[in-house]
């Protein structure tokens, strides 16, 4: 059995088509533009913005006529989902901010080193020689995976102790759709985005998917040995599922 705590929701992917304008009233809108195979013209509005899927034989005017025949619906939805939190795109350049332990960190690109560092609020992320974006990226996020494994084995094992079991085996997951994780075998999985939140909340995980080893069910027996471990719960479980919205996408 394999029990998890849900995001609340699943960071975007690259948005796919084309990206088009069209204007409404008085509003240049934005839209993903793609052909699919379909009767008719397909109008949605999520996570990624306007996206409008049309068949292959449907002219441009004809898809912009749909759109200019719905305006009202999409200026309306539009503005409910401008305002409506939204996880921050990292771009990784110099001066940009990153949440880690629910503190913001500025990062800052520093020539002729190759080491990564944290100190008093800035992230120094060494330019290698080849630094290209990507590379840059990859090597950030490796490094933000390896302390988030330390910091995590650090606070299992502290409320390990509290609980009287052996401190378990850790993995670090990276599942869009769950924070944590405990297996049967007693082991247990920790998101490495929880790296992002209060160490608050990185501990309510830890003693929730401990909580797990003595009772693999979510029972009323099962909150009990949670609120032993963690008395302010179910205020923790309520932050945390406001925090998934503001998750970071590196
Ligand atoms: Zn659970």
């Amino acid at each position: 059995m394999q029990l998890e705590l849900p995001l609340a929701l699943a960071p975007a992917a690259a948005p796919a088509g084309s990206l088009r304008y069209i204007q409404l009233g008085g509003e240049v809108v934005g839209y993903r533009f793609r052909r699919a195979r379909r009767r008719s013209i397909g109008m949605v509005i999520d996570d990624e913005g306007l996206r409008v899927a049309a068949p292959g034989h449907t002219s441009i005017a004809e898809v912009e006529a749909f759109i200019r025949e719905k305006a009202r619906w999409v200026l309306r939805k539009l503005s409910e989902w401008r305002a409506a939190p939204r996880p921050q795109v990292v771009n990784w350049s110099d001066g940009a901010t990153i949440a880690l332990l629910g503190v913001p960190v500025t990062i800052e690109l520093v020539p002729g080193r190759r080491d990564i560092s944290l100190h008093d609020g800035r992230l120094g992320i060494g330019l290698a020689s080849r630094g290209e974006p990507a590379a840059l990226r990859k090597r950030a996020i490796a490094w933000i995976k390896e302390r988030a494994r330390a910091l995590f084995g650090e606070r299992l094992s502290v409320y390990a102790a509290r609980l009287g079991v052996p401190t378990p085996a850790l993995a670090l997951s990276s599942a869009r759709l769950q924070w944590g994780q405990c297996r049967e075998d007693g082991r247990v999985r920790l998101n490495w985005r929880l790296i992002h939140l209060p160490l608050h909340l990185v501990d309510y995980v830890v003693a929730h998917e401990l909580a797990h080893l003595r009772e693999m069910n979510h029972s009323a027996r099962f909150w009990a040995v949670v609120g032993g471990l963690y008395p302010d719960y179910l205020l923790a479980r309520r932050e945390l599922r406001e925090s998934s919205h503001r998750l970071p996408i590196l």
